[in-house]
Protein backbone atom coordinates (compact mmCIF):
# COMPACT_ATOMS: atom_id res chain seq x y z
CA UNK A 1 0.00 0.00 0.00
CA UNK A 2 2.67 2.61 0.64
CA UNK A 3 4.38 1.48 -2.43
CA UNK A 4 1.34 2.15 -4.21
CA UNK A 5 0.88 5.72 -2.50
CA UNK A 6 4.27 6.37 -3.16
CA UNK A 7 3.96 5.60 -7.08
CA UNK A 8 0.93 7.30 -7.43
CA UNK A 9 2.67 10.72 -5.75
CA UNK A 10 5.11 9.96 -8.09
CA UNK A 11 3.55 10.43 -10.99
CA UNK A 12 1.07 13.10 -9.60
CA UNK A 13 4.49 15.27 -8.67
CA UNK A 14 6.12 14.08 -12.02
CA UNK A 15 3.04 15.65 -13.89
CA UNK A 16 3.54 18.82 -12.79
CA UNK A 17 5.57 21.51 -14.57
CA UNK A 18 8.96 21.96 -14.55
CA UNK A 19 10.93 24.58 -16.38
CA UNK A 20 13.30 24.68 -18.66
CA UNK A 21 15.15 27.90 -19.52
CA UNK A 22 15.26 29.20 -22.60
CA UNK A 23 19.32 29.81 -22.27
CA UNK A 24 20.21 26.32 -21.73
CA UNK A 25 17.87 24.77 -24.97
CA UNK A 26 20.00 27.62 -27.45
CA UNK A 27 23.36 26.48 -26.28
CA UNK A 28 22.26 22.89 -26.90
CA UNK A 29 21.59 23.97 -30.95
CA UNK A 30 18.38 26.07 -30.91
CA UNK A 31 18.48 29.24 -32.02
CA UNK A 32 15.75 32.18 -30.62
CA UNK A 33 14.78 35.57 -31.82
CA UNK A 34 12.79 37.59 -29.31
CA UNK A 35 10.87 41.03 -31.11
CA UNK A 36 11.83 43.88 -29.67
CA UNK A 37 8.46 44.18 -27.87
CA UNK A 38 9.19 41.11 -26.38
CA UNK A 39 6.02 39.32 -27.37
CA UNK A 40 6.91 36.87 -29.81
CA UNK A 41 9.89 34.77 -29.53
CA UNK A 42 10.77 32.43 -32.96
CA UNK A 43 12.42 29.12 -32.04
CA UNK A 44 14.12 27.03 -34.72
CA UNK A 45 16.33 24.13 -34.78
CA UNK A 46 19.36 23.33 -36.98
CA UNK A 47 16.95 22.95 -40.08
CA UNK A 48 15.54 26.21 -40.53
CA UNK A 49 12.22 24.74 -41.54
CA UNK A 50 11.83 23.24 -38.38
CA UNK A 51 10.94 26.54 -36.25
CA UNK A 52 8.22 27.25 -33.87
CA UNK A 53 6.69 30.85 -33.29
CA UNK A 54 5.83 31.26 -29.32
CA UNK A 55 3.39 33.86 -28.08
CA UNK A 56 4.40 34.92 -24.87
CA UNK A 57 1.35 36.55 -23.09
CA UNK A 58 -0.86 33.72 -24.16
CA UNK A 59 -1.08 30.26 -24.38
CA UNK A 60 -0.66 29.51 -27.83
CA UNK A 61 1.96 28.75 -31.00
CA UNK A 62 2.26 28.21 -34.41
CA UNK A 63 4.20 25.20 -35.14
CA UNK A 64 5.78 24.85 -38.11
CA UNK A 65 2.86 26.64 -40.06
CA UNK A 66 -0.15 25.01 -37.92
CA UNK A 67 -1.52 27.07 -34.84
CA UNK A 68 -1.69 24.78 -31.53
CA UNK A 69 -2.17 25.68 -28.08
CA UNK A 70 0.12 24.99 -25.29
CA UNK A 71 -0.66 22.80 -22.36
CA UNK A 72 0.58 25.75 -20.28
CA UNK A 73 2.29 29.12 -21.46
CA UNK A 74 5.47 30.61 -21.33
CA UNK A 75 7.12 31.99 -18.15
CA UNK A 76 8.87 35.03 -18.17
CA UNK A 77 11.42 35.93 -15.14
CA UNK A 78 13.56 38.80 -15.47
CA UNK A 79 16.04 38.02 -18.59
CA UNK A 80 14.81 34.44 -18.71
CA UNK A 81 12.13 32.50 -20.90
CA UNK A 82 11.20 29.52 -18.96
CA UNK A 83 9.34 26.73 -21.17
CA UNK A 84 7.29 24.71 -19.38
CA UNK A 85 8.37 21.49 -19.19
CA UNK A 86 4.79 19.46 -21.82
CA UNK A 87 5.39 22.55 -23.95
CA UNK A 88 9.22 21.46 -24.25
CA UNK A 89 8.52 17.84 -24.67
CA UNK A 90 6.10 18.90 -27.24
CA UNK A 91 7.97 21.86 -29.27
CA UNK A 92 11.12 22.22 -28.41
CA UNK A 93 12.85 18.23 -28.17
CA UNK A 94 11.91 17.58 -31.61
CA UNK A 95 13.74 20.51 -32.78
CA UNK A 96 16.85 19.50 -31.13
CA UNK A 97 19.32 16.89 -33.41
CA UNK A 98 20.13 13.60 -31.69
CA UNK A 99 23.20 14.73 -30.82
CA UNK A 100 21.95 18.05 -29.18
CA UNK A 101 19.61 16.26 -27.35
CA UNK A 102 22.62 14.27 -25.78
CA UNK A 103 24.60 17.13 -25.53
CA UNK A 104 21.83 18.73 -23.43
CA UNK A 105 21.27 15.23 -21.40
CA UNK A 106 25.05 15.27 -20.46
CA UNK A 107 24.70 19.19 -19.22
CA UNK A 108 21.95 18.52 -17.06
CA UNK A 109 22.93 15.54 -15.65
CA UNK A 110 26.93 17.00 -15.01
CA UNK A 111 26.51 20.07 -14.08
CA UNK A 112 29.74 21.72 -13.62
CA UNK A 113 30.06 24.10 -10.68
CA UNK A 114 32.97 25.50 -8.71
CA UNK A 115 31.65 24.41 -5.20
CA UNK A 116 34.78 25.72 -3.42
CA UNK A 117 35.05 28.85 -5.10
CA UNK A 118 36.96 31.67 -2.79
CA UNK A 119 34.21 34.18 -2.37
CA UNK A 120 30.69 32.81 -1.80
CA UNK A 121 28.26 35.41 -3.74
CA UNK A 122 24.67 35.02 -5.30
CA UNK A 123 23.72 35.24 -8.51
CA UNK A 124 19.97 35.57 -8.08
CA UNK A 125 18.27 38.46 -8.62
CA UNK A 126 15.41 37.16 -6.53
CA UNK A 127 14.50 38.45 -2.96
CA UNK A 128 14.86 35.75 -0.10
CA UNK A 129 12.26 35.65 1.70
CA UNK A 130 10.69 32.07 2.10
CA UNK A 131 12.86 29.04 3.57
CA UNK A 132 11.68 25.92 3.28
CA UNK A 133 12.65 23.33 5.86
CA UNK A 134 13.10 20.04 5.58
CA UNK A 135 13.90 17.68 9.09
CA UNK A 136 15.36 14.60 7.25
CA UNK A 137 14.03 10.64 7.41
CA UNK A 138 10.81 10.52 9.70
CA UNK A 139 7.94 7.70 10.43
CA UNK A 140 8.94 4.10 9.76
CA UNK A 141 12.17 5.82 7.86
CA UNK A 142 14.57 6.34 10.68
CA UNK A 143 17.68 7.30 9.12
CA UNK A 144 20.99 6.66 10.75
CA UNK A 145 20.72 5.43 14.38
CA UNK A 146 22.30 4.47 17.18
CA UNK A 147 21.13 2.81 20.31
CA UNK A 148 17.73 4.18 20.96
CA UNK A 149 18.82 7.12 19.46
CA UNK A 150 17.14 8.03 15.51
CA UNK A 151 18.63 10.37 13.22
CA UNK A 152 14.65 11.30 12.39
CA UNK A 153 14.57 12.78 15.90
CA UNK A 154 17.17 15.09 15.60
CA UNK A 155 16.67 16.30 12.36
CA UNK A 156 12.88 16.94 13.66
CA UNK A 157 14.39 19.27 16.70
CA UNK A 158 17.04 20.81 14.63
CA UNK A 159 14.82 21.87 11.81
CA UNK A 160 12.29 23.32 14.48
CA UNK A 161 15.31 25.48 16.19
CA UNK A 162 16.34 26.50 12.49
CA UNK A 163 12.95 27.81 11.73
CA UNK A 164 12.70 29.78 14.98
CA UNK A 165 16.29 31.23 14.12
CA UNK A 166 15.43 32.32 10.68
CA UNK A 167 12.05 33.30 11.75
CA UNK A 168 14.14 35.79 14.20
CA UNK A 169 16.25 37.12 11.14
CA UNK A 170 13.11 38.52 9.40
CA UNK A 171 12.51 35.09 7.28
CA UNK A 172 8.93 33.18 6.73
CA UNK A 173 9.42 29.56 7.28
CA UNK A 174 7.73 26.89 6.35
CA UNK A 175 7.95 22.59 6.88
CA UNK A 176 8.49 19.30 5.46
CA UNK A 177 7.10 17.60 8.14
CA UNK A 178 6.71 18.88 12.07
CA UNK A 179 6.27 15.65 13.06
CA UNK A 180 7.27 12.01 13.05
CA UNK A 181 5.73 11.06 9.77
CA UNK A 182 6.82 9.47 6.78
CA UNK A 183 7.14 11.40 4.02
CA UNK A 184 8.38 10.61 0.36
CA UNK A 185 11.54 12.30 -0.94
CA UNK A 186 9.73 13.94 -3.89
CA UNK A 187 7.17 15.07 -1.97
CA UNK A 188 9.44 17.32 -0.07
CA UNK A 189 10.23 19.53 -2.98
CA UNK A 190 6.97 19.71 -4.25
CA UNK A 191 6.03 20.81 -1.20
CA UNK A 192 8.71 23.64 -1.07
CA UNK A 193 7.57 24.37 -4.92
CA UNK A 194 3.99 24.81 -4.07
CA UNK A 195 5.10 26.92 -1.10
CA UNK A 196 6.72 29.11 -3.47
CA UNK A 197 10.10 28.93 -1.29
CA UNK A 198 13.04 30.89 -2.06
CA UNK A 199 15.43 28.26 -0.32
CA UNK A 200 15.82 24.80 0.33
CA UNK A 201 17.48 23.59 3.25
CA UNK A 202 17.30 19.53 4.25
CA UNK A 203 18.81 18.86 7.44
CA UNK A 204 20.76 15.34 8.28
CA UNK A 205 23.30 13.49 10.55
CA UNK A 206 25.32 11.33 8.94
CA UNK A 207 27.15 8.25 9.79
CA UNK A 208 30.06 5.97 8.75
CA UNK A 209 31.64 2.80 9.24
CA UNK A 210 34.27 4.54 10.76
CA UNK A 211 33.93 5.49 14.64
CA UNK A 212 36.70 8.02 13.75
CA UNK A 213 34.50 9.82 11.31
CA UNK A 214 33.19 13.49 12.35
CA UNK A 215 32.06 17.06 11.71
CA UNK A 216 29.81 18.50 9.06
CA UNK A 217 29.71 18.85 5.20
CA UNK A 218 27.17 20.70 3.54
CA UNK A 219 25.95 19.09 -0.21
CA UNK A 220 24.37 20.28 -3.29
CA UNK A 221 23.12 18.10 -5.79
CA UNK A 222 25.36 16.50 -8.59
CA UNK A 223 24.69 13.56 -10.84
CA UNK A 224 28.09 11.73 -10.02
CA UNK A 225 29.15 13.01 -6.43
CA UNK A 226 32.55 14.88 -5.39
CA UNK A 227 34.08 10.95 -4.89
CA UNK A 228 33.11 7.48 -4.09
CA UNK A 229 32.40 8.39 -0.26
CA UNK A 230 29.93 11.14 -1.25
CA UNK A 231 28.14 8.89 -3.41
CA UNK A 232 27.51 6.52 -1.09
CA UNK A 233 26.40 8.59 1.63
CA UNK A 234 23.93 9.55 -1.20
CA UNK A 235 23.13 5.87 -1.71
CA UNK A 236 22.18 5.82 1.93
CA UNK A 237 20.10 8.72 2.08
CA UNK A 238 18.05 7.74 -0.83
CA UNK A 239 17.83 4.32 0.01
CA UNK A 240 14.17 4.96 0.89
CA UNK A 241 12.68 5.55 -2.43
CA UNK A 242 12.06 3.10 -4.90
CA UNK A 243 12.91 4.71 -7.84
CA UNK A 244 10.79 4.24 -11.36
CA UNK A 245 13.56 5.67 -13.61
CA UNK A 246 14.30 3.32 -15.21
CA UNK A 247 10.42 2.98 -17.17
CA UNK A 248 11.17 6.82 -17.83
CA UNK A 249 12.03 7.56 -21.52
CA UNK A 250 15.06 9.33 -22.47
CA UNK A 251 13.83 12.57 -22.14
CA UNK A 252 12.41 12.21 -18.93
CA UNK A 253 15.81 11.17 -18.27
CA UNK A 254 17.06 14.64 -18.77
CA UNK A 255 14.47 16.50 -17.21
CA UNK A 256 14.54 14.34 -13.98
CA UNK A 257 17.63 17.22 -13.03
CA UNK A 258 16.48 20.47 -14.74
CA UNK A 259 14.72 21.93 -12.17
CA UNK A 260 17.93 22.36 -9.84
CA UNK A 261 20.38 22.43 -12.79
CA UNK A 262 19.06 25.85 -12.92
CA UNK A 263 20.27 26.90 -9.40
CA UNK A 264 23.13 25.08 -8.82
CA UNK A 265 25.75 27.88 -8.50
CA UNK A 266 23.50 29.40 -5.73
CA UNK A 267 22.99 26.34 -4.22
CA UNK A 268 27.02 26.03 -4.08
CA UNK A 269 26.68 29.98 -2.68
CA UNK A 270 24.23 29.05 0.23
CA UNK A 271 26.48 26.32 0.74
CA UNK A 272 29.67 27.85 1.05
CA UNK A 273 28.14 29.85 3.89
CA UNK A 274 25.92 27.66 5.75
CA UNK A 275 29.17 25.40 6.05
CA UNK A 276 31.49 28.25 6.90
CA UNK A 277 28.89 29.52 9.65
CA UNK A 278 28.19 26.20 10.73
CA UNK A 279 31.79 25.20 11.28
CA UNK A 280 33.20 28.52 12.75
CA UNK A 281 30.60 28.01 15.49
CA UNK A 282 31.27 25.18 16.80
CA UNK A 283 34.83 26.02 16.82
CA UNK A 284 33.97 28.86 18.71
CA UNK A 285 31.93 26.71 21.25
CA UNK A 286 34.15 23.95 21.76
CA UNK A 287 37.20 26.27 22.05
CA UNK A 288 37.99 26.41 25.96
CA UNK A 289 37.38 22.35 25.84
CA UNK A 290 40.21 22.15 23.60
CA UNK A 291 37.73 19.73 20.95
CA UNK A 292 38.17 19.75 17.65
CA UNK A 293 34.77 20.17 15.12
CA UNK A 294 35.84 19.18 11.44
CA UNK A 295 35.41 21.32 8.25
CA UNK A 296 34.53 18.34 6.03
CA UNK A 297 33.38 21.25 3.35
CA UNK A 298 31.11 21.66 0.60
CA UNK A 299 30.32 18.60 -1.59
CA UNK A 300 28.66 16.79 -4.76
CA UNK A 301 26.50 13.86 -4.83
CA UNK A 302 23.09 12.89 -6.13
CA UNK A 303 20.87 13.69 -3.59
CA UNK A 304 17.46 12.70 -4.67
CA UNK A 305 15.38 15.17 -2.28
CA UNK A 306 17.67 17.87 -3.72
CA UNK A 307 17.37 16.95 -7.26
CA UNK A 308 13.77 18.45 -8.04
CA UNK A 309 14.11 21.35 -6.08
CA UNK A 310 13.65 24.30 -8.21
CA UNK A 311 15.56 26.58 -6.29
CA UNK A 312 18.81 27.03 -4.39
CA UNK A 313 18.60 23.84 -1.91
CA UNK A 314 21.09 22.56 0.12
CA UNK A 315 21.45 19.12 2.41
CA UNK A 316 23.31 19.93 5.81
CA UNK A 317 24.77 16.94 7.50
CA UNK A 318 25.14 18.89 10.71
CA UNK A 319 27.49 15.50 12.61
CA UNK A 320 27.77 12.33 13.09
CA UNK A 321 26.21 9.93 14.95
CA UNK A 322 28.59 7.03 14.94
CA UNK A 323 30.81 9.16 16.11
CA UNK A 324 30.63 9.56 20.29
CA UNK A 325 32.20 13.15 20.60
CA UNK A 326 29.71 14.34 17.51
CA UNK A 327 26.49 11.99 19.04
CA UNK A 328 26.84 13.58 22.34
CA UNK A 329 27.32 16.94 21.31
CA UNK A 330 24.74 16.29 18.74
CA UNK A 331 22.22 16.27 21.58
CA UNK A 332 23.73 18.69 23.78
CA UNK A 333 20.79 21.82 23.78
CA UNK A 334 22.84 24.41 24.23
CA UNK A 335 25.17 23.05 21.19
CA UNK A 336 22.04 22.46 19.21
CA UNK A 337 20.94 25.93 19.79
CA UNK A 338 24.39 27.28 18.68
CA UNK A 339 24.54 25.20 15.45
CA UNK A 340 20.72 26.43 14.38
CA UNK A 341 21.66 29.54 15.11
CA UNK A 342 24.81 29.36 12.40
CA UNK A 343 22.33 27.72 9.81
CA UNK A 344 20.51 30.52 10.19
CA UNK A 345 23.39 33.02 10.24
CA UNK A 346 24.38 31.12 6.50
CA UNK A 347 20.72 31.62 4.96
CA UNK A 348 21.02 35.44 6.28
CA UNK A 349 24.77 36.02 4.74
CA UNK A 350 23.40 34.21 1.52
CA UNK A 351 20.13 36.54 1.54
CA UNK A 352 22.47 39.59 2.02
CA UNK A 353 24.46 38.71 -1.10
CA UNK A 354 21.81 38.40 -2.87
CA UNK A 355 20.52 42.22 -2.18
CA UNK A 356 23.66 43.59 -2.67
CA UNK A 357 23.12 43.59 -6.55
ZN1 LIG B 1 19.80 11.42 6.61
Amino acid sequence: MTILIYLLSFFCAYAEAAEIPLSLLTKHGLHSYLEPQRSRLLVEGANPDAQSLFLLDVPYALVQGQFVGLPEPLLVKGSEILFPMQTAELYLFPLLSETERKSLAAEVQSPKVDVNKGDPRCNSVRAVKKVFIDPGHGGNDLGTKFGSLFEKDITLKFGILVAEELRRRGFTVSFSRTKDVYLPLDIRSTLAKKWDADLFVSIHMNSAPSKDAHGTETYILSADGTDAEARKLALIENSIVQKASSKQSAVQDILWDMEQTTYLQDSAFLASYIQKQVVQTAHEFLHAKKIEWKNRGVRQAPFFVLSRAAMPAVLVELGYLSNAQDRKLLTDKNFQESLAKAVANGVKQYEEACKAH
